[in-house]
């Protein structure tokens, strides 16, 4: 006789960044580490209290209406979801599903082998090079979709438009997706291609240069007919996805774009200095156009280093998996005042 056992749907989840109750110097989840714009604030304390009786819109009209104006482009180019991993986790849904393997690189995202176990999705993870960038031609042979963050995550290095859109053109047997979570820190994106290529979807969070984590917005921007067969799948799924206080919070954080260039400029900038002061230290890294630092020191251990942040109430993140990244720190951008802590702590270390 079988038992129920036999029939579950088994996965190893993917495993946040550490949130710990005590107040610490926080570098483990590349929030960011300034508050959203104050316009954020009054369009959350707006909504009446009245209003939550109701169903939030289940087009999220005007959240989609103001990042399609904010991008320049049609608001049937447009779809939201609950953070970036929603969002992405609904593309694998729906656009992953040839029998041939997907492709991403083997040092990537980690929530992308966990879609692709959850969805029975077969998978192919292609090795970066020895400096970690991606190697174009491993993304030339015909595949069942390719998903690939710029710049890259774990490890912050990007790579031009040109460099996608020779991928992408080769497969128009598939959906690419780029995940563009970091982008706003100084990469190209490659929302531009979409008017080009109707199998390419960006996809873009509210989360780290937005400072919105904690709100759980996302968004894809790509041809008109994958946004539909997107929006098929999810109003087959959940159709109240966003809540009426974040599609406000959403719209009013596009509304300051002054408020948030200036802060994006303020994280650059002390990642620029944190970089130097890293290299002083005897830390390599491969250049980093996001709002992390993955770190490598020449000759103290990263799980030494990354024990004794945390006993002074730093944390950073340590990915013992794979192995050949097992000795690099990824460093996400505090303030001024928290990078100028961690690099005094970091002396007193090494
Ligand atoms: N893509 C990448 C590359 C990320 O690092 C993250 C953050 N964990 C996400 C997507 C998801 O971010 P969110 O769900 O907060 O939008």
């Amino acid at each position: 006789m079988t038992n129920w056992k036999d029939n579950v749907r088994r996965v190893v989840p993917y495993t946040p960044g550490e949130q710990p109750k005590a107040k610490v110097i926080k570098l483990n989840t590349n929030e960011n580490p300034y508050p959203p714009s104050p316009l954020v604030g009054k369009a959350i304390s707006g909504v009446a209290l009245d209003s939550l009786r109701k169903y939030p819109d289940p087009s999220c009209d005007l959240l989609i209406s103001t990042i399609a104006k904010y991008h320049n482009v049609d608001k049937s180019k447009v779809f939201v979801g609950v953070g970036s991993d929603d969002v992405l986790a609904m593309s694998f849904l729906t656009f992953f599903n040839s029998k041939q393997p997907i492709l991403f690189p083997d040092i990537t995202y980690s929530f992308y082998d966990v879609w692709a176990e959850l969805f029975r999705i077969p998978y192919e993870q292609k090795c970066l090079d020895e400096n970690f960038k991606i190697v174009l031609e491993d993304y030339k042979a015909t595949c069942g979709g390719i998903v690939i963050p710029n710049p890259n995550a774990p490890t912050g290095v990007s790579e031009p438009v040109e460099f996608f859109e020779e991928i992408i053109a080769t497969h128009p047997e598939c959906v690419v997706i780029i995940d563009e979570a970091y982008v706003d820190f100084g990469s190209e994106s490659c929302v531009e291609l979409t008017n080009k290529y109707d199998n390419l979807l960006v996809v873009r969070t509210f989360s780290k240069s937005r400072a919105m984590a904690g709100n759980r917005i996302g968004y894809a921007i790509g041809s008109p007919e994958l946004i539909k067969y997107l929006s098929d799948c999810k109003f087959s799924f959940n159709s109240y996805t966003m809540d009426s206080i974040t599609l406000a919070a959403g719209v009013a954080s596009i509304e300051d774009d002054e408020y948030f260039k200036a802060r994006v400029a303020d994280v650059i900038s002390t990642r620029e200095w944190t970089k130097t002061q890293l290299e002083d230290l005897g830390f390599s890294f491969p250049d980093s156009k996001s709002n992390f630092i993955f770190a490598k020191h020449n000759s103290v251990n990263a799980e030494y280093i990354f024990e004794e942040l945390k006993k002074a109430g730093i944390y950073v993140r340590h990915f013992s998996k794979p192995e050949r990244i097992a000795n690099y720190l990824r460093i996400s951008i505090g303030t001024d005042e928290e990078m100028h802590t961690f690099i005094e702590v970091l002396k007193e270390i090494l």
